[in-house]
């Protein structure tokens, strides 16, 4: 894809006003202090580069790699320029210089279909169960192989138990009478690192009168390789998966992913197809947040157990606020557990710093950002982290692990998981 012809750049370029609202909003810039890293130097990047006064070099692919996608500055620009859709653009055309090796291993490898994530497990569950993590840690091995492998190793979740697919049926009747046949989008994260989450989302929406179809041969949902400037592969596997979801005659897609559902709403559509596939279009405005399809599709069943007292607090994942203004809904769903204070943290809205692959190629940068977030929670006096993100979780859970807090960190759907658990032991006892 030659990016004269990526309309967000084409047709967006000429529009930006110089004003600096993105700068006020971007988490880089507000660490790094440089023009050369606020947003509106990505557009200028990108002009050059369309217009062929700067051409693909490893300095411009360093700049390029500095953005976290997170959709502060889109959402904040007067002119409507989409700056995050312009870095993509422009890491498309840089493609072929990424030579970080661990992300390709990951993208072309781990990430691309079911079969190679349960290798891709199994190696890594080998590898964190036998000691040879804590002794690899210990002598410091990996930093002399690869920077990237070693920010790797600190960074990835510990497996455990199996995968949830292995443990989900590919067809979960509801509980009641069916209303709805839900296609449940299971995430190569949550998958692989938060089995516990993928099962409480089939319980809770079968609780609720859905069927669930969770196929077993889903791909990844393409946002890791497009972050990393591989659109052709973004592209394939969206249209594989939505094949599979068509096929199966679903009513409507839901993730509790905050990144596979923007990924799957089209936030990089214009950068993949020129047109829609027809599944593709059948499904446009049927994919859900699960969050948000809960509150908003269903008639939840209220009866919900009393939990222990428990004070939590909840992250905005970037994809879901930015990407789909999902922000009330995961709040009126912990409010509805009995036993569930939520108490805001100071700028719950702003990024983690994780953004996917980002932190393990920008260490340090990231670190500060999470920093920052780790401090809001421990103001709140929470006992348990919430987000709707495998990836914010898994930043998240890395950064409270480094300060020696001791919170876990969990999906809003957990609670009610667990709630309607507790009704049920109730009902038993009485
Ligand atoms: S907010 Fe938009 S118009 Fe203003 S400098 Fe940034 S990109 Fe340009
Ligand atoms: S998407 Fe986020 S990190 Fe990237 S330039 Fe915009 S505000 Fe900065």
């Amino acid at each position: 894809m030659a990016l004269q012809q990526v309309p967000a750049v084409k047709d967006l370029l000429r529009k930006c006003v110089r004003c600096g609202k993105c700068r006020s909003v971007c988490p880089i810039f507000k660490e790094i202090k440089n023009e050369g890293a606020a947003p509106r130097a990505h557009v200028f990047l990108t002009q050059l580069m369309r217009d062929g006064e700067l051409g693909a070099t490893a300095d411009v692919a360093e700049r390029a790699s500095r953005c976290l996608l997170c959709k502060s500055c889109s959402k904040e620009c007067p002119s409507g320029i989409p700056v995050d859709q312009m870095v993509v653009a422009m890491r498309h055309h840089l493609h072929d210089l990424n030579n970080d090796t661990t992300k390709k291993l990951m993208l072309n490898h781990m990430f691309k279909d079911r079969k190679a994530l349960g290798r891709a497990r199994f190696l890594l569950q080998s590898y964190q169960s036998t000691g040879i993590k804590s002794l690899v840690q210990k002598t410091g091995v990996l930093g002399l192989v690869s920077k990237d492998l070693d920010k790797a190793n600190k960074l990835i979740a510990p497996v455990s138990g199996t995968m949830a697919s292995k443990n989900i049926p590919e067809t979960a009747p509801a509980k009641g009478k069916r209303k709805i046949r839900v296609g449940y989008f299971l995430g190569c994260a949550t998958n692989m690192f938060y089995p516990k989450r993928a099962r409480d989302t089939v319980e809770v929406l079968t609780a609720n009168n859905c069927e669930v179809f969770t196929p077993s041969d889903l791909h990844c949902c393409g946002m890791p390789h497009i972050a990393n400037g591989d659109a052709e592969s973004a592209a394939a596997m969206t249209r594989h998966n939505f094949k599979i979801f068509f096929d199966a005659g679903v009513d409507v897609i839901i993730s509790d992913c905050a990144s596979c559902s923007s990924m799957l709403q089209g936030d990089y559509y214009d950068q993949l197809f020129q047109e829609l596939p027809e599944e593709i279009a059948h499904f446009k405005g049927k994919i859900y947040d699960l969050n948000k399809f809960l509150i908003d599709h269903v008639d939840l069943n209220n009866d919900l157990g009393q939990l222990p007292a428990v004070k939590v607090t909840y992250h905005d994942p970037c994809h879901l606020v930015k990407s789909q203004g999902v922000t009330k809904e995961p709040r009126q769903l912990l409010n509805m557990v009995p036993g569930v204070e939520l108490v805001e943290m100071v700028g719950a809205d702003q990024c983690c710093g994780g953004a996917g692959t980002f932190s393990m190629g920008h260490y340090d940068l990231s670190r500060k950002i999470l920093d920052r977030k780790i401090q809001a929670i421990e103001d709140t006096g929470a006992e348990i982290l919430t987000t709707s993100c495998p990836a914010c979780s898994m930043q998240l859970g890395h950064g409270l692990n480094e300060h020696a807090m001791p919170l876990t960190v969990k999906h809003p759907v957990e609670f009610l998981a667990e709630a309607y658990r507790q009704a049920k032991r109730s009902t038993k006892i009485s």
